[in-house]
């Protein structure tokens, strides 16, 4: 069975990362031409697993609406640390 993983640079903090392209978090953000900033009327852009837990401890602290596949306890090892099957895709 092959995989597919996303390899990119962290919209948040510019860091290169991989992760799996139908579960890696995202947040709206425009290129400047430097670097991504946040904008709430951007394309979603992926972010890296360090910038994704800050993210979601923020949604915690502000009881902000968490999606639910973010909420499952192996989210993290499912998005970072696999690819995705082919019959996901
Ligand atoms: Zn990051």
């Amino acid at each position: 069975m092959g995989c597919a993983l996303l390899v990119f640079g962290c919209a948040a903090c510019g860091a290169p990362a991989q992760a799996n392209p139908t579960l890696v978090m995202s947040i709206p953000a425009t290129w400047d031409g430097a670097q991504y900033v946040a904008d709430p009327n951007g394309k979603r852009e992926p972010i890296c697993e360090p910038c994704a837990r800050q993210l979601l401890e923020r949604f915690v602290r502000e009881q902000l609406p968490i999606p639910s596949i973010v909420r499952e306890a192996d989210y993290f090892d499912r998005a970072y640390h696999q690819g995705a099957d082919e019959q996901d895709l």
